[in-house]
């Protein structure tokens, strides 16, 4: 993802997605170890780890995560508060009801976004994810992020983004890698959120033509906020 020229000054980036660290991010501890990754990437990780009745494991350290001594999730943070009722509203009073800060916080689906973990540390280059006979056999693919394996994670295991041009693509690659064993570890795969593009938020044209945020309303069931998230 790349980054709006107003988040350049957040300072660090989350290192699974990329994404700027936001104020919650900053303070969120989710591994006793102090590894920092974003409040999305944590959850995507325990939803994935969920599919196994697994819990997720912290990338740098391979503990597992301990949802008691996570700290920074809900430590009196106030976030500009978006909340689903408000999104609702914003809706129902029209195109967007005036205003799209409540949108800042909101995360939406990307129905053609694949999110995918368990990959060898071979696999972890982008040529060869791309390849025909990978990630590359289910459509066109418009981007690929790669996560290289933590210096601390002895099973040597990556993740990746990958962006497909069409929806039904990601969804083909979700179903034909989840639960697949690539080089003797075990794939799981989801859907990726994204969020809304900052021009978009102040009612400007984008001018990035490769941005991948959101330029329109996302769907209702395919929105919420970290909020509801760690919740
Ligand atoms: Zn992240
Ligand atoms: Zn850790
Ligand atoms: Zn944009």
């Amino acid at each position: 993802m790349s980054a709006d020229e107003d988040d350049n000054d957040a300072g660090e980036d989350c290192p699974l997605c990329c994404n700027p660290f936001d104020a919650t991010d900053k303070h969120f501890r989710p591994c006793k170890c102090g590894y920092q990754i974003c409040a999305w990437c944590w959850h995507q990780l325990m939803e994935l780890a969920a599919k196994d009745d697994k819990v997720a494991q912290c990338p740098a350290c391979r503990q597992d995560y301990d949802e008691s001594s996570i700290t920074g999730a809900s430590s009196g943070i106030t976030i500009p508060a978006p909340n689903a009722a408000a999104i609702a509203a914003g809706k129902a009073a029209g195109a967007d009801g005036g205003s799209r800060k409540h949108l800042f916080n909101v995360r939406v689906i990307q129905r053609n976004l694949v999110y995918v973990v368990g990959l060898n540390v071979q696999y972890c280059r982008e040529d060869v994810l791309r390849r025909g006979d990978l990630f590359g056999r289910f459509g066109r693919i418009v981007k690929l992020q790669v996560s290289l394996p933590k210096p601390g994670d002895f099973q040597r295991q990556g993740s990746a983004y990958v962006t497909y041009h069409r929806g039904e693509d990601a969804a083909r690659c979700i179903k034909g890698v989840d639960g697949t064993t690539l080089d003797g570890k075990v794939l799981r795969a989801c859907f990726g959120t994204t969020k809304y593009c900052n021009a978009f938020l102040r009612y400007q044209q984008c001018s990035n033509p490769d941005c991948l945020y959101l330029h329109d309303m996302g769907s209702d069931n395919d929105s919420f906020t970290k909020e509801e998230m760690l919740a």
